[in-house]
């Protein structure tokens, strides 16, 4: 049993790896997991479930893996149903945290009507007996074992308390409560987990067993349920030990409750639960919800809040003006109810028709241009009627651009690809040649024509720029053979978001890479006095 039951703060089961796994075209492999179970510990998730062992040989090594690469500074939650061959997977895969005492068996049974008559087939009594040597056969393995009632929202309530105090009886130390088809309001669902602690309470004495709440994004509302479960109750009832959330809240269907909704919320709202914490480094949320999407191959909704790439971002002129009056006398709330920096994340400006003249300037800044108020007030309209005709954003590439035509400034290519060739055939890495000046060079590569071609141009020049977001395949208004390729790309600690276009996606990919490049080496030759870079 934890040392922190009844003390004031829950602990953090997260589940990214074995809910938010579940997420349809989510697969996560060996080390993909060990990779996000290492960022979980980092910033101070309790325990990690790491995977469900008896679902595949893969998920089997993966918690291995896990229990081996983090089992020494945090618990590892190996997850099964009650039977026993799925309870003897889950205990033998989990075995390297042993050692640490941090070895945990998460299993359990569905208790609603419905789940046992139509999907188990099993009576209460059989429900109760499985419930008794499943737990038992865990507990022969290890002191920490979790039971979950599978549909618990939906059981009738003295049947649930049953199967509980079977479970807890036979050894279970922490007994999961969850909202399985995020079918509960706010306050059924904080008071189904109070009403189990008291009831359980009653039977064991208090803090006695742990009750985890876990919830599910059916109605939207598995944030707010995972708050009302944490909160004390009006008479002074206690609320949850322990809450589950996944990272980016994905999961089935709808999702999970999110970490990171449930970590700003409790910060930010304390009232809400109590004045209860989760003691987790919030910072890195961002990236750990970015690496989560990129290893799972599902990308967050732009508008995720908190770590959504947009969530942070501003785009109308009224907005932008404000957040960039407000950033200059050092104030970061203006349009947002948390300094963005919080969670990881930064403020950005996002420019198309609707944007002003701040945004203008705040990029032209960041690329190094040097112009009086005038010419931002020309570059801006210039700016919104680029957006308007080309229905898109507008980005560093295009002020920059838009900026030389204002102020006469000539732009020097450092990389004129005189010629390129770039091609791809089955089962064959990619080739790509460039000529730049005199020099002409080429590469193979297994990482497609784009990364042939800039490792040719690297060989021709020695210049190469990282490559940090990529969105290619774009709709070209107007146009049914054009695409559109945004790129943001970095060199030397300066970033920028150029755009390109072509009847060819290859050719508009590599010209985004070219242009990223030059602009670059341009951005540098600008701040070399502010910042020199050998
Ligand atoms: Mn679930």
């Amino acid at each position: 049993m934890s040392e922190r039951i009844g003390a004031q703060d829950p602990l953090l089961l997260d589940t990214t790896m074995r809910d938010g796994h579940q997420t349809p075209g989510v697969n996560f492999g060996v080390d993909d997991k060990i990779e996000i179970a290492t960022l979980l510990a980092d910033i101070g998730v309790d325990i990690v479930e790491a995977g469900y062992p008896f679902s595949s040989p893969a998920d089997f090594r993966a918690v291995e893996e896990v229990a081996k690469e983090v089992g020494d500074r945090v618990i590892v939650s190996s997850f099964g149903r009650i039977t026993l061959p799925d309870v003897e997977a889950a205990c033998e895969a989990v075995e390297p945290a042993k050692k640490y005492g941090h070895a945990r068996v998460h299993i359990g049974i569905a208790t609603s009507e419905l789940h046992m008559a139509e999907k188990l087939h099993m009576t209460r009594a059989q429900v109760l007996t499985a419930t008794r040597l499943g737990v038992a056969r865990a507990k022969e393995f290890t002191d920490d074992v979790q039971f979950y009632a599978e549909d618990a929202s939906r059981s009738d309530f003295d049947f649930l308390m049953a199967v509980l105090i079977e479970a807890a009886g036979a050894g279970a130390t922490t007994l999961m409560v969850p909202d399985t088809v995020g079918a509960c309001a706010p306050d059924q669902y904080g008071n189904l987990i109070r009403s189990t602690k008291g009831r359980l309470a009653k039977e064991f004495g208090a803090g006695a067993v742990a009750v985890s709440a876990h919830c599910h994004n059916d109605l939207g509302l598995a944030t707010i349920n995972t708050l009302a479960a944490l909160a004390d109750g009006e008479d002074g009832e206690e609320g949850a030990d322990q809450v589950e959330a996944v990272v980016g809240g994905y999961g089935e269907r709808a999702g999970n409750a999110s970490l990171e909704e449930v970590a700003i919320t409790m910060h930010l709202l304390p009232h809400l639960v109590s004045g209860r914490q989760l003691g987790i480094e919030m910072s890195g949320l961002t990236h750990l919800a970015n690496t989560v999407a990129e290893l799972g191959g599902v990308p967050l909704p732009q508008s995720k809040p908190v770590v959504g790439p947009a969530a942070h971002e501003h785009k109308s002129g009224i907005h932008q003006d404000g957040v960039d009056k407000g950033l200059r006398s050092g104030v970061n709330t203006i349009y947002t109810p948390y300094p963005p920096e919080l969670v990881g994340q930064e403020t950005t400006f996002c420019n198309d028709a609707q944007s002003g003249k701040a945004g203008a300037r705040s990029r032209l800044e960041a690329i190094g241009m040097d112009v009086t108020p005038e010419q931002v007030k020309e570059i801006s309209e210039k700016a919104t009627l680029l957006a308007g005709n080309e229905g898109r954003d507008v980005v560093d590439s295009d002020f920059e651009a838009l900026a030389a035509l204002v102020t006469g400034e000539e732009l020097v290519d450092q990389i004129k690809l005189d010629d390129f060739t770039a091609s791809k055939s089955k089962g064959q890495p990619s080739f790509g040649s460039v000529e730049v000046g005199n020099v002409k060079e080429t590469a193979i590569s297994t990482g497609g024509e784009l990364d042939a071609v800039a490792i040719a141009i690297y060989k021709a020049t020695g210049l190469k720029c990282e490559i940090k977001k990529w969105k290619t395949g774009i709709k070209v208004p107007g146009s049914n053979a054009a695409v559109g390729v945004f790129g943001t790309l970095a060199m030397n600690g300066h970033e920028v978001r150029v755009y390109a276009r072509s009847t060819s996606t290859v050719e508009a990919e590599i010209e985004t890479y070219a242009k990223g490049l030059n602009m670059l080496c341009r951005i540098q030759e600008r701040t070399v006095a502010v910042t020199p870079e050998s």
